[in-house]
């Protein structure tokens, strides 16, 4: 079915087709009709899936412009979401004429009390700002007709839904509310029977599976010789960009110094840096800027990096779902990317888990002509003989007085 058969209005299907987009996803194909009518909607779907357009295009397309009132929340764990999807909605919203504003912490006030005094139609926010702008007065949510609470289970792990509760009981009971969570554990059902009425849910694929579009093999080596591996892998590998997963602020600081040594254009994201280093490196990410982001699982939920080739987990993640999370980063919107683990005998059991979780097993591979120190796991009977693609780097080095020019790349 054609976006323009689902009921969405006219500057909000311009939006669309400015966008370039032809078909809805299947997320968008559920959720939008729902969300039209004005039914709750719990909502699953795999990263990447247009889950942002799903909740944000039906919402604006019933909504007065400009009241002087806000009547949208958005809620999300983290700054770096919150601010992805203020300019989604930005650009969602560029026919309609509609105001939003974010609201998150790291960064001053005055700018925020501005735009919440001057009512935007819709705010996007992480719960703590946002409760403290409310405690200040200056945040009023009496008018709110739409609330969506997204990334639920991360703000959940992230110890926010106290927060959250507080600001839904500020909320008009008689709104619509939307949930998206990539699991619903007991505390999430809890909040789903405090906050929802008769929620539909919609569950798109297997909640669990990456994207079919994704290469993804494991590197069993000697933990001692990790970081060696790591940087031949960077060195023969052909890539565009890769984000580079760290278990610890640590490590992902560690690793990211020693990749600048070498002179890979390096950005580093975990949150222990300031939000104005976390903004740069994100942006200098997006743009081509930096070849390689290094970062905790911070950067593994739901943020819209569009063109990284490989992702490395460097450490195998510690929540199987966190493997889902941060492959999505790769092969998003149908593009196809690599994923490199690297798994040191100590990483058996959360492999393991991995492997459970989505439902099939990884591929083990070693580098060819790479000098291996013993490790039991290098035994393992699963080894298929794969090797990477031996391919020179194209312009990813930079050298002194060198221009580094890649990006941008789709590769089908
Ligand atoms: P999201 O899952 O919301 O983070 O979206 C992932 C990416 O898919 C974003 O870059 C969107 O701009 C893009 N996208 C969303 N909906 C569509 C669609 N119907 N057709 C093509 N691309 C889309």
């Amino acid at each position: 079915m054609p976006f323009n058969k689902l009921g969405l209005s006219k500057s909000v299907l311009d939006g669309v087709k400015a966008m370039g987009w032809t078909d809805p996803s299947p997320i968008q194909l559920r959720a939008i009709p729902l969300l039209l009518e004005g039914t709750d909607v719990i909502g699953s779907a795999q990263t990447g899936t247009g889950k942002t357009a799903a909740f944000v295009l039906p919402i604006i397309s019933q909504l007065s412009k400009n009241s002087g009132k806000s009547r949208v929340l958005i809620l999300e764990p983290t700054r770096e979401l919150a601010s992805q999807v203020e300019t989604a909605v930005r650009d969602y919203a560029r026919f309609t004429g509609h105001t939003v504003a974010v609201i998150y912490g790291g960064v001053g006030y005055g700018k925020q009390v501005d735009a919440l005094k001057s009512g935007v139609d819709i705010i996007v926010a992480t719960p703590g700002r946002l409760l403290d702008l409310m405690q200040q007065g200056n945040a009023k949510l009496g008018d709110i007709s739409h609330v969506v609470l997204d990334e639920a289970d991360r703000m959940l792990d992230m110890g926010f839904l106290p927060d959250v509760r507080r600001i839904l009981d500020k909320c008009p009971k008689d709104r619509v509310t939307a949930l998206f969570s990539a699991t619903i554990p007991p505390a999430i059902e809890t909040l789903i029977q405090w906050a929802m009425k008769d929620p539909e849910t919609i569950e798109i694929g297997m909640r669990r599976s990456p994207a079919d579009t994704i290469k993804h093999v494991i590197y069993p080596v000697a933990e001692k010789q990790k970081n060696e591996l790591l940087f031949e892998l960077l060195q023969r590998v052909d890539y565009d960009s890769v984000i580079i997963f760290c278990r610890t602020k640590y490590g992902a600081d560690r690793i990211g110094a020693e990749l600048k040594r070498q002179n890979h254009a390096v950005a580093i994201l975990h949150s222990n840096r300031t939000q104005s280093d976390r903004e740069k490196s994100l942006r200098g990410f997006r743009d081509g800027k930096f070849e390689v982001l290094v970062a905790t699982d911070i950067a593994s939920r739901g943020l819209d990096i569009t063109n990284v080739s490989h992702v490395v987990n460097y450490d195998v993640p510690q929540h199987p779902e966190d493997y889902v999370h941060r492959i999505g980063r790769t092969g998003r919107a149908e593009t196809t990317g690599d994923a490199f683990t690297l798994m040191v005998a100590e990483d058996v059991q959360h492999v393991d888990a991995v492997e459970r979780f989505i439902g099939r097993p990884i591929e083990r591979t070693k580098l060819d002509d790479f000098k291996y120190t013993y490790t039991t796991i290098l035994d393992e009977k699963r080894f298929k003989g794969v090797s990477v693609r031996d391919r020179k780097m194209k312009t990813a080095r930079i050298g002194k007085g060198q221009h580094f020019g890649f990006g941008g790349r789709r590769r089908r």
